[in-house]
């Protein structure tokens, strides 16, 4: 068995729904779980749906739920699907179901209002992939995703409950497949907790929903289909000259992903590691091309140097204002702070009465900080700063980034070469 993950630029339009279902064609003899996520942009549209709900903007409503409906629609209808009575009578419930969560009371809880409207993007995308899918015939079974993944109840975040989401995946998904139905179409992103409220595994999560099903169901593989030839070993945006990286390890990849490379879902990597299921990055526009594989073995990972850049970073560091060492005590207490306030540390570093962060730019942040500690430290900031990671670094390519740049902070292992710098 296969899974396959069709992300929101996969599934933008009409063309590109056609252009998944042959890409699932060309495996005609494999059981395939499709996980797809909101078409396009479908899932920033439904924030501001909500942040409409939220406020009691009934107009603003009202334009957006007609924006959603409208754009939903004229892709159904360019794939011929709005003249099938079965397929339409589905769609329309599916909006009117929407549209009566949308008159519902606000529970004053966001996060829980946030899960239980946002996922309606991958609700309607995997409508109308299954019913295209129908429509030319490809049997396919439409599996509620909010029935087979089971979390707690931290809302926008939720946490995997991985025994019980394997016993429903094997009841729910495995039982499908037979000699007729190869094809499972399911949603990304949502799931559901022990009281049945939909839950959500967090922004771009669907890659994540990929990893959990193959672990649940001992997947052969999982195939993340992207608009790019596979990994790169940097962002084309900053980058000219990227190299697609071949083949990778499971812990590269993590490794990649924590330094911020965004191809796949930093949580996606784990499961898939845990039972050394490899996983493929393929382009979909190219789909009978190599792509990249991640698997088990290391053995290529040092062949082509990573680069990572991070723009808009800010330095912030501490000095004890009674001249003190920064000790583990001064530690704990600057840590507890971060964790309690979400504050990600993207670098740190430390002299004898120095304790240095490097975090993404937020002036608000900065403010809280400096006040909150005003009576035990100095806090001092630099800002409009760049943070940049080479993996597998040799002195060529670090001369070559770091160029005509000042450094602020320079940090090197066997492996990695950081530099928080300035332009
Ligand atoms: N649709 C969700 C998002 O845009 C989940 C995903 O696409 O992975 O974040």
């Amino acid at each position: 068995m296969k899974v396959f993950k069709f992300g929101g630029a996969s599934v933008k339009d009409a063309n590109a729904v056609v252009n998944v279902a042959e890409i699932i064609q060309q495996f005609p003899k494999e059981n395939i779980v499709v996980v797809v996520s909101a078409m396009g942009k479908t899932t920033n549209l439904m924030e501001l749906l909500l942040d409409a709900y939220v406020s009691g903007d009934a107009s603003k409503k009202t334009k957006l739920f007609k924006q959603l409906y409208d754009y939903h629609y004229i892709i159904a209808m360019e794939l011929g699907l709005t003249e099938d009575a079965s397929f339409m009578s589905i769609f329309e419930d599916k909006f009117a179901e929407l549209e009566v969560n949308l008159e519902e009371e606000y529970s004053e809880y966001y996060d829980y209002e946030y899960d239980r409207l946002v996922g309606f993007g991958e609700l309607m995308s995997t409508t109308i992939v299954s019913g295209f899918l129908n429509h030319i015939q490809l049997e396919n079974r439409w599996i509620d995703a909010r029935k087979v993944i089971r979390t707690d109840s931290s809302y926008r975040n939720a946490k995997v409950n991985w025994e019980k989401t394997r016993e429903l995946c094997q009841r729910k998904i495995a039982t499908v497949f037979d000699e007729q139905c190869k094809v499972v179409i399911t949603q990304g992103f949502i799931g559901h907790n022990q009281t049945k409220q939909t839950t959500t595994l967090g922004r771009e999560g669907s890659d994540f929903t990929a990893g959990i099903l193959a672990w649940c169901l001992d997947a052969d593989e999982v195939i993340i289909w992207k608009d790019v030839p596979g990994m790169l070993n940097a962002d084309p945006k900053y980058f000219n000259n990227c190299v697609k990286l071949d083949q990778i390890s499971f812990k590269e990849a993590i490794e990649l992903s924590y330094y911020g490379a965004s191809v796949i879902h930093p949580k996606t990597i784990k499961p898939l590691q845990n039972k050394e299921i490899p996983l493929y990055v393929k382009s979909f526009i190219e789909p009978k091309n190599q792509g990249t594989k991640i698997h088990a073995s290391s053995q290529n990972d040092d062949k082509t140097a990573s680069f990572i850049f991070k723009e808009n970073q800010m330095l912030l560091s501490f000095v004890p204002k009674d001249f003190s060492f920064i000790d583990e005590q001064s530690m704990h207490v600057l840590f507890g702070y971060f964790a309690e306030n979400n504050i990600k540390v993207n670098l740190m570093q430390n002299s004898a009465i120095s304790f240095t962060i490097c975090i993404d730019y937020n002036s608000e942040i900065q403010k809280e900080i400096t006040e909150y500690f005003k009576d035990v430290f100095y806090v001092r900031y630099n800002d409009n700063l760049e943070l940049l990671t080479i993996r597998h670094f040799n002195q060529k390519v670090i001369d070559f980034l770091t160029r005509d740049k000042e450094i602020l902070v320079e940090q090197k292992s066997r492996q990695t070469a950081r530099f928080v710098m300035r332009s």
